[in-house]
């Protein structure tokens, strides 16, 4: 793999063929979609592609017209699962420019993924520029005021072979689709159930890359929340059974009553970007933050007892989540009344006015496209 990637070089990537879509959706039906984009099921009308094959290394980078993927149906993606994946935004700023909140960081990531997984890691330079371009064409479809325009890239195994070994051939694509705020009238405090019978990730696992597959794992233990009359369910450490690890796609928060936050330590649990600007942002403000693990008794106990004053979950999609029920098998317990807390809130805000470009960006977090 070594010998094929350094063909890599500028002449053969770093430019996009730009084909733009022969018939884009009519300027009043895009309207129409912007108006009520819900989640992740209106789409723009182009995709960046970039491929890659033993022989050429990465190689035919475009930007065209979305469409299907002609997939053979051995294409080993489709059994063996080697997929990976990322989620960003593009915010709108109120000059009308256009923001990536650390698009350096999802790319650093999304080649920590592909390491994992045994697939050709993507240069990050070519992961931005793919997120880059396709942002520029499509950026009639960035919803204004609290929506954004959720970008998804992702990498699949696209070798016809059923022989089990790591693929020689990917496609790496991105695709993009508008959303609304994903809470309308403020963030709503969800209900987590905690997982006693499935786990998410052991260690020497995925748990800690951005793969499909942790997430296949993950849909019965969400089921199973949906059922006890919870949004989301909460995954305890693989064994002992009694750490608290992440929700299915979001990472956790714990704020106690001397002001400082608690948050599980790196390892089995996926390296949240929101997490880490979250932890950066506390802690500049003077708020002490411990990266430490924390049983489900614990945290029973402390909501008991009044230490506990808030939790909250956290992840790009919705950006900041508070916490206001917990429920297991031995009954449930609320957390700050279940109501939203004013430290969950108050990181929000920050957070959410640094990516749209109105508060000071200290850290260099801002990459304006536009
Ligand atoms: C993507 C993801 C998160 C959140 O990561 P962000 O970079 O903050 O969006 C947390 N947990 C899991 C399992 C995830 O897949």
């Amino acid at each position: 793999m070594g010998a094929s990637l350094a063909k890599i070089d500028d002449a053969v990537w770093s430019k996009f063929e730009i084909k733009p879509a022969a018939n884009p959706t009519p300027e009043k039906e895009r309207a129409a979609k912007l108006a009520d984009p819900g989640f992740g099921r209106v789409f723009t009308d182009h995709m960046a592609i970039v491929r890659y094959n033993q022989a050429m290394g990465w190689h035919a980078a475009c930007v065209e017209s979305r469409a299907n993927f002609p997939l053979d149906p051995a294409a080993a993606v489709l059994h063996y699962a080697q997929e990976i994946f990322e989620g960003l935004k593009a915010y709108k700023r109120d000059d009308g420019g256009v923001n990536l909140f650390r698009p350096d960081a999802n790319a650093r990531r999304f080649r920590n993924s592909a390491e994992r997984m045994a697939m050709a890691p993507l240069p990050e330079a070519l992961f931005i520029e793919a997120v880059e371009q396709l942002v520029r064409i499509d950026s009639a479809w960035i919803p204004g005021g609290e929506g954004s325009l959720y970008l998804r890239p992702f990498m699949i195994a696209s070798e016809i072979f059923l022989g089990v070994k790591p693929s020689a051939d990917y496609i790496f694509a991105v695709i993009a689709s508008p959303v609304g705020s994903y809470f309308k009238g403020g963030p709503a405090p969800v209900s987590i159930w905690v997982s006693e019978n499935y786990t998410r990730a052991a260690i020497g696992g995925t748990g800690a890359v951005k793969c499909g597959g942790n997430y296949a794992a993950s849909l019965r233990a969400q089921a199973e929340a949906i059922d006890h009359g919870c949004d989301q369910v909460v995954f305890l450490d693989a064994v002992e059974r009694r750490y608290i690890e992440e929700l299915g796609g979001m990472n956790v928060f714990f704020v106690f009553d001397d002001g400082s936050l608690l948050t599980p330590p790196l390892g089995t649990i996926l390296p949240g970007i929101t997490r880490d600007s979250i932890i950066a942002l506390a802690k500049e403000s003077g708020t002490p933050v411990r990266e430490e693990l924390y049983t489900i008794d614990q945290w029973r106990t402390d909501a008991a007892s009044g230490k506990l004053k808030e939790a909250f979950a956290c992840g790009t999609a919705a950006v900041i989540s508070p916490i206001g029920k917990v429920r297991s098998a031995n009954g449930e317990f609320l957390i700050s009344g279940g109501a939203a807390g004013p430290v969950a809130m108050g990181l929000r805000k920050k957070l959410v006015d640094i990516q749209y470009g109105r508060a000071a960006d200290p850290h260099n977090w801002i990459k304006k496209v536009l």
